[in-house]
């Protein structure tokens, strides 16, 4: 423990005097949907773009770094992550001009959803039912019911490593599927997006009905982190997960939820271990029984508690 204490304490040393705020050992499990996860050795909230730019350009390349949204697609092992995890909820503007509009890349999906709900600008809806933030949803092109982040984008702009900032068109981005190309230390600051005018209360209403399908399809209101795996080609993930027999399947606290069995949940008592394991039971069954090998759309992150997760996989 005094050994980890000091390399904590030499890394906050290490680190370039910023504007914006440091935190030691900051607790994740604070700050995802899961409700699990050790600690970040050293959160970072930038200021500012200015601040976050100085940092990169001052900071160690030795020293890792990850950006974290709101954590609504992410499961962060009990040991933690190491290095600096960036915040950024300090960048939230917004600012409509015409049919586009302009964010920071810490609103929340569902807060640009009503801005353009209350400007009568249409092909926002979907963002009202996706619970990450805009850095989230660029980096996951996050969608539903049909459209994705690809759809809507007019630009990105983005830091990489060194500090320096890119305009990205949507082609740039190489989207597809809950992916983009653009490298893992580029962190988004903002986008524009492209909506069309059209009527409030068709929009509202369009709204309404999606959150209503939701709730009504979906654990929203458990711990979970969303669809777990990417619905290979062709295939639905739950439909292969259901008929693997995993629906409603525990490991410690962990279960295939019984409502979307492509959702995980933390039942009160769950570990990261629990999920992750559970997660590679339900993809080897999916082997076993449909010849699929899931891919991980859950972002899994930071060092775990010495153990060897397939080798536990029930
Ligand atoms: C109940 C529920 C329902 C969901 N429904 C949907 C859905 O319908 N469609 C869908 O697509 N997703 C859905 N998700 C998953 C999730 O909301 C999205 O993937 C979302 O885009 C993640 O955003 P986040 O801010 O929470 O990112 P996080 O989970 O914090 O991070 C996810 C990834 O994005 C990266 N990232 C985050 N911010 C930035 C940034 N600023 N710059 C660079 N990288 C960044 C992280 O490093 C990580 O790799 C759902 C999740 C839940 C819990």
């Amino acid at each position: 423990m005094g050994k980890i204490m000091d390399n904590m304490h030499n890394l906050l040393q290490k680190l370039p005097s910023v504007r914006g705020r440091y935190t030691e050992r900051a607790e994740l499990s604070k700050l995802t949907w899961f409700r699990v996860g050790g600690p970040a050795e050293i959160l970072y909230k930038p200021e500012d773009l200015e601040d976050l730019s100085f940092f990169l350009k001052q900071k160690s390349k030795e020293i890792p770094i990850f950006t974290l949204g709101v954590g609504s697609n992410l499961l962060v092992r009990d040991g933690g992550i190491q290095g600096v995890v960036m915040r950024l909820s300090g960048f939230n503007n917004i600012v409509v001009q015409g049919n586009e509009i302009e964010v920071g890349a810490g609103v929340l999906d569902r807060t640009l959803a009503l801005v353009a709900q209350d400007e009568s600008l249409q092909n926002l809806e979907f963002l009202a039912g996706i619970p990450g933030t805009i850095g989230g949803a660029l980096r996951m092109n996050a969608g539903c019911y049909g459209t994705e982040i690809k759809d809507i984008l007019v630009s990105a702009l983005a830091i990489d490593g060194q500090g320096k900032i890119h305009k990205l068109t949507a082609e740039d981005m190489g989207f597809s599927y809950r992916h983009c190309e653009i490298p893992h230390d580029w962190i988004f600051v903002g986008a524009r997006f492209k909506a069309k005018s059209g009527s409030s209360k068709e929009i509202t209403a369009r709204i309404e009905n999606l959150l209503a399908e939701r709730e009504e399809a979906q654990p929203v209101k458990s711990r979970t982190g969303g669809s777990t795996f990417a619905n290979p080609e062709g295939l639905k993930a739950w439909e292969i997960i259901d008929k693997a027999g995993c629906r409603g399947l525990k490991i410690g606290g962990a279960q295939v939820s019984e409502k979307h069995c492509n959702f995980l949940i933390n039942t009160g008592d769950a570990t990261a271990e629990d999920l992750e394991i559970l997660g590679e039971t339900v993809r080897r069954r999916v082997k076993e029984t449909s010849g699929v090998d899931l891919r991980w759309e859950i972002v899994r992150i930071g060092s775990s508690k010495n153990y060897a997760v397939e080798a536990r996989a029930a």
